[in-house]
């Protein structure tokens, strides 16, 4: 009887806040009708993404125009209004210095600004209406996978600027990094200089943030990174220096079938180093890229197969991390409004759903929607804002473009 009151009111809840999400979203606007075409047509779906990939590398116009009509003008069909319009002045040679001017305005200017903050000027006005509502933000300056050591260097500078700047102030201020902009050879294959390398930088954005009162995540890549990536976190952060540090966290993948044991070593060394950090918990953004990469090399994948199988092992690592509350912090990055029912069913039971250090987290742009509903409930909300250009953010753009027009993903049947 009481696992049924409990489903009952699980539905319920799940119900309330998907109402309450829907209201809160625009489907007319141009972003959503482009993703939910691409979200419903296979191949224009690869089309748009490859298209938006060589954008920035074609010089003229006629070069724009050929790989457009190649790639997108070839669906026509499937595409909105809009852009069949544009298509249709596109095969006029005499408008198509505009045609291309126009696309490019709806590349750079109306479907990039929906998941990218563009330049940091923009930031201060951002921060302040998040928090006349309430709502944090945690700033991640574009860029990852780095291929020279000097594009390394410019990021570790990126970050400690970005600690210097926005540091010591009267709130904390929240940064994500990502190991793989750190150092040009990062990878297993090369693990000790990996360990070596990165672990050094880490330790000195630590150095610094402390210094300046700032919070930093670490953020979770591809799956072959993952134990890497969690190798140089531990070792870090359970230094004499670090191991009072509270502000910084990692995030963790559920997609992985490993989560539930990535996620007991993460207890143990909060155990270990006696001094609660942040696991911000998400089911993960790199599905459709690992399962092609295991396809191709006939590997049996890292990643569940079944999307349910993410929700449920979500689930199950949220309630183990939230048994060990004060031990250590579990923050929920999620749109999905059963899995945000969920949680806040079990953050009730255990009676910490107003408890300081509990955020639920978002992403900008997109996550807005749900942003809106928590924050109309009184829930506290940390938002995720990407900062930078489009070429420095072409893979976070990809991933969220893959992400918002798969079947199996909440936000697309939201677009629908
Ligand atoms: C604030 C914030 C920070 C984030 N940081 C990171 C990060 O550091 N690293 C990272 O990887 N991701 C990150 N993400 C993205 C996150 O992992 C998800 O991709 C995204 O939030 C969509 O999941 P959902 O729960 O919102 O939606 P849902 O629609 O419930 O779930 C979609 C997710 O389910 C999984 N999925 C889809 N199809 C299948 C399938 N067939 N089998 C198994 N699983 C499937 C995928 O992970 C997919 O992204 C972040 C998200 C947020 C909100």
């Amino acid at each position: 009887m009481q696992y049924f009151d409990y489903a009952k009111q699980l539905e319920k809840r799940s119900a309330e806040m998907q109402t309450a999400i829907r209201k809160s979203s625009t489907r007319n606007s141009f972003p959503s009708m482009m993703l939910r075409a691409a979200g419903n047509d296979h191949n224009l779906r690869m089309n748009v993404l490859e298209f938006i990939d060589v954008l920035p590398s074609l010089k003229t116009d006629d070069e724009i125009y050929e790989r457009f009509m190649s790639m997108i003008g070839s669906h026509k069909e499937a595409l909105p209004t809009l852009l069949r319009i544009g298509v249709f002045f596109f095969s006029r040679r005499y408008l198509r210095t505009i045609s291309v001017r126009v696309l490019e305005w709806l590349i750079y200017h109306q479907l990039a600004p929906y998941f990218i903050v563009g330049s940091e000027k923009k930031l201060a006005p951002l921060q302040k209406k998040y928090s006349k509502q309430s709502a944090t933000t945690n700033i991640d300056f574009l860029g990852e996978l780095v291929t020279s050591e000097r594009e390394a260097e410019y990021f570790l500078q990126e970050y400690f600027d970005a600690i210097k700047r926005y540091g010591n102030k009267k709130t904390v201020f929240n940064i994500s990094i990502k190991f793989s902009a750190l150092y040009p050879f990062f990878g297993p294959e090369n693990y000790a200089e990996s360990m070596r390398r990165v672990s050094e930088s880490f330790a000195r954005i630590l150095r610094l943030a402390q210094e300046y009162n700032v919070s930093v995540t670490v953020d979770a890549e591809y799956y072959a990174f993952s134990r890497l990536i969690e190798d140089i976190f531990c070792e870090v952060i359970k230094r004499d220096e670090f191991k009072n540090t509270k502000h910084v966290g990692i995030a963790l993948q559920a997609y992985r079938k490993d989560a539930h044991r990535a996620s007991l070593r993460l207890i143990e060394v909060a155990h270990a180093r006696q001094t609660p950090f942040t696991i911000r918990l998400v089911k993960g953004a790199y599905w459709d890229t690992e399962v092609a990469i295991a396809e191709q090399n006939n590997w049996d994948s890292p990643l569940f197969k079944e999307k349910s199988a993410t929700d449920s092992m979500f689930e199950v690592v949220f309630a183990v991390l939230l048994r060990e509350w004060g031990n250590i912090y579990v923050s929920p990055a999620t749109h999905n409004p059963k899995t945000i029912a969920f949680v806040i069913g079990n953050l009730e039971r255990k009676g910490i759903l107003a408890d300081p250090n509990f955020t639920f987290q978002v992403l900008y742009g997109l996550g807005e929607p749900v942003r809106r509903a928590l924050c109309k409930k009184g829930l506290p909300v940390m938002v995720y804002v990407p900062v930078g250009d489009i070429v420095k953010g072409m893979s976070y753009f990809t991933r969220r473009i893959l992400e918002n027009t798969s079947n199996e993903g909440f936000l697309f049947q939201l677009l629908k």
